[in-house]
């Protein structure tokens, strides 16, 4: 059965359109990534699992995707605007390291989450600080055409020059100069306008360039220059999270288009914040939690992938660990499905017919990623697996298979292997339970026999001790 076609939520036109790439079969798509200075909490790794999310659907449908996703690791001030101190060099400050040390660490433990959050790899992972030579090719270009303007060593962009500054947002320039919020710079002819280059001598992370010795880019010509260079001056989607929409993501639809004089991005797609007790994660709370947390609790990043992608990406998400606790146990009840088809399946049939809740996955899929809709589709399966006793081998069979193609979207189940233990490292458990039995220390030794058994060791005690073999 044909799919429906894809319709997707774009911010600019605030409606749902259908999906048309620019080239037929093929999605470019670029996502605004983590800025590297402390590794990413699991706020961020909503709107990236959302990216994912999105990536696994287009090639479901078929199309060929081309993703990257930036690393920003210069140029991102405190309070996304013109002012603030460089994130970055405030935290290299604060270790008493320099900002590239910084970098190489939390781009690791970034890759790393990703893996275990079971993200597909992006094409490309562009780091701002590598791309300075083709952002100030840009700002030339924009000089050139007369949309920004150098006052000293700094750069801006002239808001006024693009009567469309503010569609994506909202914010109109007229609007945005009578509000209080705007600094005032004396350097900028209109309050709105914006950075694309900045000196300072202090920055560790500078270059020289015809502007003055010690500058460094805008955060926001950054995802323009390297959207640019790795997709095209115009593409198909752009993603971030809620807050990029202004000032990020309308800054850049200025710069791209004014540089090129061509539509930058055909739709864009934000997704809602994940809110912690009902309200902001922050530090003074005490609530940014890590997935490291996410495993002092007892919960596997897996947990929390499902947790994330099964509400909708533009729908509030609560994260408490009771409802972590709850996604759990419903991926839980999906692998025990999964083992009760595997045990019921016959032979895999070449073509089987799909069951009937297969259809309902896509149709929600194709619905702005219905993602609870589609989860539910899987319930549903599930709950009829158990009412129908009846069910043939080959049924089994196609239900298993459609639930594997639900795993490619969603990633529900733990890679094969995760958790499996080599046999050194089932020896060393068994002599620390025994050590522990020695000691008397009956939780311990309990402790290490349920490892064991998740680990599906199967443990037998006999008189000549201890025993074991995979299950
Ligand atoms: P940053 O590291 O601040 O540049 O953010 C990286 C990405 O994570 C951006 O797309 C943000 O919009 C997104 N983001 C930040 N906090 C959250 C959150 N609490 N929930 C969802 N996305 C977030
Ligand atoms: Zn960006």
């Amino acid at each position: 059965m044909a799919r429906s076609a894809l319709h997707f939520y774009d911010t600019l036109s605030r409606r749902k359109v259908e999906f048309r790439p620019l080239t037929p079969g093929e999605v470019r798509m670029y996502h605004c990534g983590p800025t590297v200075y402390q590794r990413p909490h699991i706020g961020n790794y909503r709107a990236f699992l959302f990216a994912d999310l999105l990536r696994r659907v287009l090639e479901r449908w078929g199309y060929r995707v081309t993703q990257v996703m930036n690393l920003t690791d210069v140029g991102h001030l405190l309070g996304d605007g013109d002012d603030g101190e460089d994130r970055m060099e405030k935290q290299a400050r604060k270790e008493g390291t320099d900002p590239w040390k910084i970098v190489e660490r939390v781009a690791e433990q970034f890759f790393a989450d990703l893996k275990a959050l079971g993200v597909q790899p992006a094409h490309h992972y562009p780091r701002a600080t590598a791309h300075v030579p083709e952002m100030l090719e840009m700002i030339r270009e924009l000089i050139k055409r007369g949309h920004a303007y150098q006052v000293g060593e700094n750069v801006y962009f002239d808001v006024h020059s693009f009567s469309e500054y503010g569609k994506l947002s909202g914010n109109r320039v007229a609007d945005l100069e009578a509000g209080a919020r705007l600094e005032v710079n004396p350097e900028k002819r209109h309050p709105a306008d914006f950075a694309l280059w900045k000196s300072d001598p202090r920055h560790v992370m500078k270059w020289a360039s015809e502007f003055g010795e010690h500058g460094f880019p805008g955060w926001h010509i950054e995802c323009s220059a390297m959207s640019k260079k790795y997709l095209g001056e115009s593409f198909d989607i752009h993603t971030g999270g809620e807050d990029n929409v202004f000032p990020h993501h309308e800054c850049e639809i200025a710069q791209s288009e004014c540089a090129h004089g061509k539509p930058f991005v055909s739709l864009w797609m934000h997704t809602q914040f994940l809110q912690v007790d009902g309200g902001k994660m922050s530090k003074s709370l005490g609530n940014v939690y890590l997935l490291d947390d996410v495993a002092t609790h007892g919960f596997t990043p897996r947990d929390f992938r499902f947790f994330a992608l099964r509400a909708h990406y533009r729908g509030s998400l609560n994260f408490t660990w009771e409802a972590l606790k709850g996604a759990a146990e419903s991926r839980r009840s999906l692998t025990d499905l999964r083992g009760r088809l595997r045990a019921a399946a016959g032979p895999a049939l070449p073509d089987p017919e799909p069951p009937s809740e297969s259809a309902d996955f896509d149709e929600a899929l194709a619905d702005d990623l219905n993602a609870s809709a589609a989860v539910a589709a899987l319930f549903a399966l599930r709950s009829r697996f158990l009412r129908e006793t009846w069910w043939s081998p080959n049924q089994a069979a196609a239900a298993l298979s459609f639930l594997a193609e639900a795993d490619a979207i969603f990633g529900l189940f733990d890679p094969d292997g995760a958790g499996a233990l080599d046999d050194a490292r089932v020896e060393a458990l068994l002599a620390e339970r025994l050590a522990a039995r020695a000691a008397r220390d009956f939780a311990r030794s309990d402790a290490v026999r349920d490892e064991l058994t998740r680990a599906g060791i199967v443990l037998e005690d006999t008189p000549e001790g201890q025993k074991w073999h995979r299950s």
